[in-house]
């Protein structure tokens, strides 16, 4: 019997998930968020591999929506690990009561629009049931692992772990041999961890990356101190930023076409010795403009060669993709240093296709590579991978899967055409990627709850994307999108990495302070390009 008084049934309890019932609950909503993991934190909780880290400032990545809060946790890292994101995570949830209102190892099946009681009628996979009148998918961007289909992986003799799916007991490597396929975010940082650790670390690489340093350390008490000071006009400051954080050195308005090769290597040199994203700012137009970003890519693949012995090696270790086309990665770990170790090889996959998995191993490169543990940092089926995990049946039957036969079609990243009621966070068509995720799951959740507290007052019930609505934002992303570098590669951002996924670039290019006051402004004019009853 399905329980008629839930008003939201949110699905995921990350940070999206938990933001979504602190603030549902001071609506004075009656919310549930379900979490197929044991243990709140989303992200935090899956991705436990060595190495795993935020690649955006913690005084940045983290919630702003509360003083108090924001006040009293210490980061102990200018980029915490995962075990210290979780740590924060089960603190957000235990600091504003949450627990009573999550239910943990409860996976969402599928969910029906109810056309007659205007409800949401969703089923978990142990067959419970609720009715909701808003359904808030907080399913996570990057939460669905991907796993290529290698010939053979069920066969491998030894160990596999997915980076997206590690255990929660600690692995030793000490004395394995360890092969690591993916060369992303994840990749990265494992990959100087293992080395470390294993007899033997070998990488298959399929696209060479473009890692920049963190300069990773201890949190600065004096930076820290400058930060909470003024913690409310920092946020402010960053909400005023295209990523949404980064305020302290924003994107230099200078072209990299206008100034004399000596200014524009002293300025990279300034922004690489920072750290982080901040390079991709050295100039206004690096990601807008292929030869502004050759000029930045040349930069890094010269640090390559200047670190890595090998010049083979080096070769194979320099991207030929724009730089930040696939999403830049952020190194605290050595990631090229890693491959001076005699313990170290690359295998560079163009060279020498991955044939498949052996009992023993990969073969790719002619050979058997001899194996005790298989790594997985294949990354996710991203954005949309949750939602066509789940089985959702909109207004007339029509399912999620058939709904984005073509793409994540989508009006300002928040509704679906033919899914009244139905909310998603961080997802396609808005400009989560690209900014301080957090930032966008506290943008997105006012705003819903904002949406919702508007239907009560004007006493309506079901609030929907029109087609037409949506079809003009798809051809905004798209739009805004050709203006950038971002088209020039394959990337997850337009789902190249999983076989058969349509090509359509999702997150909205284009700015976070732009994309908020368009958000606030279908809002102030009545939900515009919604139609409600
Ligand atoms: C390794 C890694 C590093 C990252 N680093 C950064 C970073 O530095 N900066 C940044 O801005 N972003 C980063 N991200 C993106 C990150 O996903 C977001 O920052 C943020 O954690 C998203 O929060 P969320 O609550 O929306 O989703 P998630 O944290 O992914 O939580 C979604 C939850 O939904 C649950 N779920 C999914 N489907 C179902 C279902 N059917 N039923 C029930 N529960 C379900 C999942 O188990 C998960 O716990 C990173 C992502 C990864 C994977």
């Amino acid at each position: 019997m399905a329980d008629p008084s839930l008003d939201v049934l949110i699905v995921g309890a990350g940070f999206g998930g938990m933001y979504m019932l602190i603030k549902a609950r001071s609506l004075g909503l009656k919310a549930l968020a379900i979490e197929s993991a044991p243990s709140v934190g989303g992200t935090w909780y899956h991705n436990r591999y060595p190495g795993a880290r935020v690649d955006i400032q913690s005084l940045e990545y983290s919630f702003s929506f509360d003083e108090a809060l924001q006040q009293e946790w210490r980061w102990t890292e200018r980029y915490a690990s995962q075990p210290e994101l979780l740590r924060y995570a089960n603190h957000v949830a235990d600091r504003f009561a949450l627990r009573d209102s999550i239910r943990l190892e409860t996976r969402l099946a599928g969910a029906t629009w109810d056309e007659d009681e205007r409800r949401w009628v969703a089923t978990s996979d142990e067959g419970e049931r609720w009715s909701a009148r808003f359904l808030v998918m907080a399913s996570g961007p990057l939460s669905a692992p991907n796993t290529p289909n290698f010939e053979g992986l069920d066969h491998f003799a030894g160990t596999t772990h997915h980076t997206a799916d590690w255990p929660h007991e600690a692995v030793d490597f000490g004395g394995q041999r360890v092969g690591v396929i993916g060369t992303g975010s994840s990749g990265v940082q494992a990959i100087p961890e293992i080395a470390r650790q294993a007899r033997s670390l070998t990488v298959f690489q399929r696209t060479a990356a473009y890692a920049v340093p963190s300069h990773n350390g201890p949190l600065d008490a004096a930076w820290e101190a400058r930060v909470k000071a003024d913690y409310a006009g920092f946020r402010a400051r960053n909400r005023l930023m295209r990523t949404g954080f980064g305020c302290e050195l924003p994107p230099h308005m200078v072209s990299a076409l206008a100034v004399s090769p000596e200014e524009r290597e002293s300025r990279f040199e300034e922004r690489w010795a920072y750290g982080g994203f901040a390079l991709l700012g050295t100039f206004y137009d690096i990601m807008l403009d292929l030869r502004a970003n050759e000029f930045a890519a040349e930069f890094v693949r010269a640090k390559i060669r200047a670190t890595v012995h090998n010049a083979q090696t080096a070769r194979r270790l320099s991207p030929t993709q724009p730089i930040g086309c696939k999403r830049l990665c952020v190194d605290s770990g050595g990631y090229y240093e890693t491959f001076n170790r005699s313990n170290v090889q690359l295998v560079d996959l163009n060279e020498a296709p991955l044939e498949r998995i052996t009992p023993r191993g990969v073969f790719a490169d002619g050979r058997e590579h001899e194996l005790d543990v298989l790594v997985l940092a294949t990354g996710f089926d991203a954005v949309t991978g949750t939602l066509m995990r789940t089985k959702l049946q909109g207004r007339d039957g029509l399912s999620i899967q058939e709904k984005w036969r073509p793409g994540a079609l989508n009006y300002l990243g928040l509704a679906v055409a033919g899914f009244p009621n139905m909310f998603n966070i961080a997802g396609a068509g808005s400009t989560s990627a690209f900014t301080s995720v957090i930032q966008s799951i506290e943008h997105h959740v006012n705003w819903i709850c904002e949406c919702i507290a508007w239907l009560d007052t004007q006493r309506l019930t079901t609030i929907e994307a029109t087609v037409h609505a949506e079809a003009d934002w798809m051809a905004h992303v798209q739009a805004m999108a050709e203006q950038t570098v971002f088209l020039s590669c394959n990337s997850w951002y337009m789902g190249a990495n999983v076989p058969g996924k349509p090509r359509l670039f999702m997150p909205l290019t284009g700015g976070f302070p732009a994309y908020v006051e368009r958000c606030a402004q279908v809002a102030t004019n009545g939900y515009e390009g919604f139609r409600v009853s």
